[in-house]
């Protein structure tokens, strides 16, 4: 994947904070081939995180982090993936 191509992929990531309802900023991508990447999210506002799971190019799993109002919450979202053959 060249640098047009990574960019033109980050542009279409998004994701809405799950606890103050902002969009959040794409920190960084892991790539490792086509369809199969991670995105780490970080929210402005409220500085939770959660790193997204993309795997057959589908939001797999969701894992959040948040430390609001001195409460640590962790917690995992896991999406039914369907495998086109
Ligand atoms: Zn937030």
């Amino acid at each position: 994947m060249n640098y047009y191509e990574f960019q033109a992929l980050k542009h279409k990531q998004k994701k809405i904070c799950k606890e103050c309802g902002k969009e959040m900023l794409l920190d960084d991508i892991d790539y490792r081939f086509k369809g199969c990447f991670d995105n780490y999210f970080i929210c402005e506002n409220c500085q939770t995180s959660c790193i997204e799971e993309i795997r057959f190019n589908q939001s797999y799993k969701e894992h959040w982090h948040s430390e609001n109002n001195n409460v640590a919450k962790d917690y995992v979202i896991k999406h039914k993936i369907e495998i086109k053959k």
